[in-house]
């Protein structure tokens, strides 16, 4: 249920779409996903990659809305945040140890961006909902950019490392952003993902741990 897959209620959309084919491959074999959060939402499994998407979904032009209503509620930052900001830049630091240029899309609050920042890392961080952008200038003093990574100026190689933390679940093209996720990155760079384990959420595992999977990829 969605209390599982989100700790706070979520907004109820005003439209929904469905998708008769899958996001990633394009097949229309599609199964019900062994994990449903509430409706109007959904999750299927493409029966050929494996998949799990959410399905129906707000539609993309209704997005921006949804997450400035769903990201309008925190109102200082929040100590677990800063450990886990920490945490994924010590992952990052195993496969990038020399901070460089780094690129946050879906930077959020901003917790990791600041992290990073502290590191020695030259930040730059995507985010659409508004809300999240004033609090990352408020509380950390960072300028995201309130733009959609696919419309990004940024010019090909610009980045020793691009991190994606709980974002991938999100995009209505995740295909299409990996593709300019690679693109961005210069050669030898670390993309570094994490995503929700809907495996873990369906057994209902107690090692919170195990609720999240951890990606990292390097630029050939
Ligand atoms: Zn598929």
């Amino acid at each position: 249920m969605v209390g599982d897959l989100h700790p706070d209620p979520v907004p109820r959309p005003r439209r929904v779409e469905k998708l008769d084919a899958c996001p990633l491959c394009g097949s229309r074999w599609l199964l019900v996903a062994p994990v449903q959060p509430e409706p109007p939402f959904g999750l299927s499994q493409c029966s050929a990659c494996g998949i799990i998407f959410l399905s129906p979904r707000p539609p993309l032009d209704a997005m921006k809305t949804y997450y400035d209503a769903m990201y309008d509620r925190e109102d200082h930052p929040h100590p677990r945040q800063q450990q886990r900001a920490l945490r994924h830049l010590r992952r990052l630091s195993r496969y990038a140890p020399t901070p460089g240029r780094l690129l946050d899309v879906g930077a959020g609050d901003g917790y990791f961006l600041n992290a990073a920042r502290t590191a020695g890392w030259q930040v730059e961080g995507l985010e659409l909902a508004e809300p999240r952008v004033a609090r990352a200038r408020t509380w950390f003093n960072l300028s995201l950019r309130s733009c959609d990574i696919l419309a990004a100026p940024f010019p090909p190689a610009t980045f020793d490392a691009v991190t994606m933390l709980q974002l991938l679940e999100h995009l209505h093209d995740p295909r299409a952003v990996l593709a300019r996720v690679h693109e961005l990155l210069r050669p030898g760079g670390i993309m570094l993902l994490s995503t929700p384990n809907v495996l873990a959420y369906a057994r209902k595992h107690r090692d919170v741990n195990s609720w999240r999977i951890h990606l990292v990829a390097r630029k050939k």
